[in-house]
């Protein structure tokens, strides 16, 4: 039998737990191979083969290896690319990007690479680490680029039922269910559950680029709700997040 080869890519860690008494799962999203899951062995005795280097949200190259009849992967080894020291010493950073490895670790699937994404947020996480400022627009801006690329964005250029379009006067109501605005004949007829103000309508439109931080934490609070609502589960990250973001 052909020996498994061994794959290499820049891995962001997502998620671990312990696997027995010496090995973990690791949950990591790779450039290369889209999100996937392995076995570290001996990752909670032997320092030697992983060190610090497994952490949350760390950016890392991963070296990898498919395990016959297994759908987790064998994590061979991982070098420290840039551990983003400043986001994990602080509280509420810290929240922000356990919440972004929770959505992608939950709405993304497996082994389905998309590297402009990966991209997007190794950005994100550089950003909020170098500056420490303007995080939460920072995961705003990732969170709605997330959407739209599994085709979860709001549909706010016309009536999300019957396709209309019509002349809005600052009032945006949103149905989760039909995943967009409503004019006011649909309205009638559907549950609205959210109401966007101009402002948060603006921003998602691309035709204003900052929000207040009262809006932020509406939005923020707003597509979570949605995503909750298509998903059907609570992102338990958020809770933590709300609290500790105020
Ligand atoms: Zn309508």
């Amino acid at each position: 039998m052909l020996h498994p080869r061994v794959l290499k890519s820049r891995a962001i860690i997502l998620n671990m737990r312990p696997f027995g008494e010496q090995d973990k799962i690791i949950d990591a999203w790779t450039e290369k191979s889209g999100r996937i899951s392995g076995l570290a062995k001996s990752a909670q005795k032997s320092r030697k083969r992983f060190g610090g280097r497994l952490d949350y949200f760390s950016l890392v190259e991963l070296h990898y290896q498919e395990r016959p009849h297994s759908i987790l992967y064998f994590i061979q080894s991982c070098d420290l690319l840039q551990s983003f020291e400043n986001i994990k010493c602080d509280v509420s950073q810290s929240a922000m990007a356990s919440y972004l490895c929770e959505l992608i670790l939950r709405m993304m699937q497996e082994k389905q690479p998309d590297e402009g994404l990966f991209f997007f947020f190794v950005q994100t996480l550089e950003g909020m680490n170098n500056t420490g400022q303007e995080s939460m627009m920072k995961v705003l801006n990732f969170k709605l680029y997330f959407m739209k690329s599994l085709g979860l964005q709001l549909l706010l250029n016309r009536c999300c039922q019957c396709k209309s379009v019509w002349e809005i006067y600052g009032e945006y109501p949103l149905s989760f269910r039909q995943g967009g605005l409503l004019c006011p004949a649909c309205r009638k007829k559907n549950l609205v559950d959210e109401v966007l103000s101009l402002a948060l309508y603006e921003y998602i439109e691309g035709k204003r680029s900052f929000l207040s931080d009262d809006d932020q934490h509406k939005l923020h609070r707003i597509l979570n709700s949605y995503l909750e609502y298509q998903y059907g589960f609570a992102f338990r990250s958020f809770q933590y997040l709300n609290y500790f973001s105020k």
